[in-house]
């Protein structure tokens, strides 16, 4: 079905089929040629990381963190069942025992209280996630991971460009990880980054993105063939998505610009709503606000978020839900977890509609989108 007002587009801003040609015409299309590394060099300058490598998605660069904190069988980690999949099967398919906590009322992060209650010395690893452009209480959980003596690996996937106080979100753990899927703020179609924090790490992490061999090093003149070292597997990105993936970056503020204006005026106009108790509207605003990609409202119960979801529908727009509850899924069943344990998760999974928002989003289509959504709230 083709909608009107679609709920994602993917776009470009600048030079994104140039840079294409020249990574083409430079000779070297595969991983780690000329864009790659300078994508790798913008994001560790603009994010002040230790160490950014790109990989082929968000789910590559999960995994490999995985790997490097040696996640093995019955290891605990901690996490948000209100995500994406990747965020738990990077740990699951090392057999780690996934232990969901819920989530805050207020900004549907990962509940840090939660968090200590769960926190153990079997404690491998904790992974919160940055919701929609809003950090998690990172001073709280990186107390807890020394506690317990635990990793820290930050799923950024939707929050590039967000701080926690002063720095970028992604950089605060021992890992952070980027997603640069066609779906989020900066894209490249598919795509994602590791960054490193803990500068321990990055010889091995080099090994592990290149299949377990020691090639970096032996591009680098330092050996004289490269061989099978550790394990690994492919990781990298090819230098022409990487080419692509250059002029988003270079373009990255223009691209927050104007996320933050779609939010800001989905958030203006939809004041009255919330005002009225229709919607609830994310707790963003202000100055923790917001360059995320990503706007939802909360409506009052499961019923009235559907029932709006079809009506925008029958007007040709599309709105969409997310996370299904990551405890409440096959594999969460088969794990054994069960209906009404994380209820806040349960909860405002039910009750939650993203609004369309794209690049190219037009205010007047913004307005269309709110004009209807009002409407609705009328006819009831
Ligand atoms: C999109 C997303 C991912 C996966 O990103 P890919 O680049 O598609 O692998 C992981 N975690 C979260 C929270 C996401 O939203």
């Amino acid at each position: 079905m083709n909608y009107r007002i679609p709920f994602h587009k993917p776009f470009m801003v600048g030079k994104e089929l140039d840079y294409i040609a020249q990574a083409v015409l430079n000779g070297r299309i595969a991983g780690d040629a000329a864009f790659t590394r300078k994508c790798q060099a913008l994001l560790e300058h603009r994010l002040s990381a230790e160490k950014v490598f790109l990989t082929h998605s968000c789910t590559a660069a999960l995994e490999m963190s995985a790997l490097l904190c040696e996640i093995a069988e019955g290891d605990e980690v901690i996490l948000p069942s209100f995500t994406f999949v990747s965020t738990a099967n990077a740990f699951y398919r090392q057999k780690a025992r996934l232990t969901f906590v819920d989530i805050r009322t207020d900004n549907l992060n990962i509940d840090e209280a939660k968090v200590a209650d769960a926190a153990s010395d079997a404690t491998k690893a904790i992974v919160p996630v940055h919701y929609a452009g809003v950090a998690c209480e990172m001073a709280a959980i990186l107390d807890i991971a020394q506690q317990t003596r635990s990793f820290v690996i930050e799923d950024a996937a939707l929050s590039m460009n967000a701080k926690y106080h002063d720095q970028y979100v992604g950089t605060l753990g021992d890992f952070g990880a980027l997603s640069f899927h066609e779906t989020k703020s900066v894209i490249s179609g598919e795509g994602g980054a590791l960054i490193i924090n803990n500068a321990e790490f990055i010889e091995r992490a080099e090994i592990i993105r290149e299949k377990g061999t020691n090639r970096n090093k032996f591009l680098r003149g330092e050996i004289d063939s490269y061989t099978w070292v550790d394990v690994g597997s492919s990781y990298l990105p090819s230098d022409m998505i990487s080419a692509f993936l250059y002029a988003q970056l270079e373009s990255m503020d223009k691209i927050s610009r104007r996320c933050k204006e779609i939010f800001d005026y989905y958030y203006t106009s939809l004041l009255q709503l919330s005002e009225d108790g229709h919607v609830r509207l994310p707790s963003a605003k202000g100055k923790d606000a917001n360059s995320s990609h990503l706007f939802y409202i909360l409506l009052e119960n499961e019923a009235t978020r559907d029932a709006l979801q079809e009506y925008l529908k029958s007007q040709g727009i599309l709105a969409v839900f997310h996370y299904l509850p990551l405890h409440l899924s096959p594999i969460g069943r088969k794990l054994g977890y069960e209906p009404g344990q994380l209820p806040v998760t349960e909860e405002m999974s039910a009750r939650l509609l993203r609004l369309p928002f794209y690049y190219e989003l037009e205010q007047s289509e913004q307005e269309e989108v709110v004009s209807w959504i009002a409407e609705f709230f009328k006819r009831r």
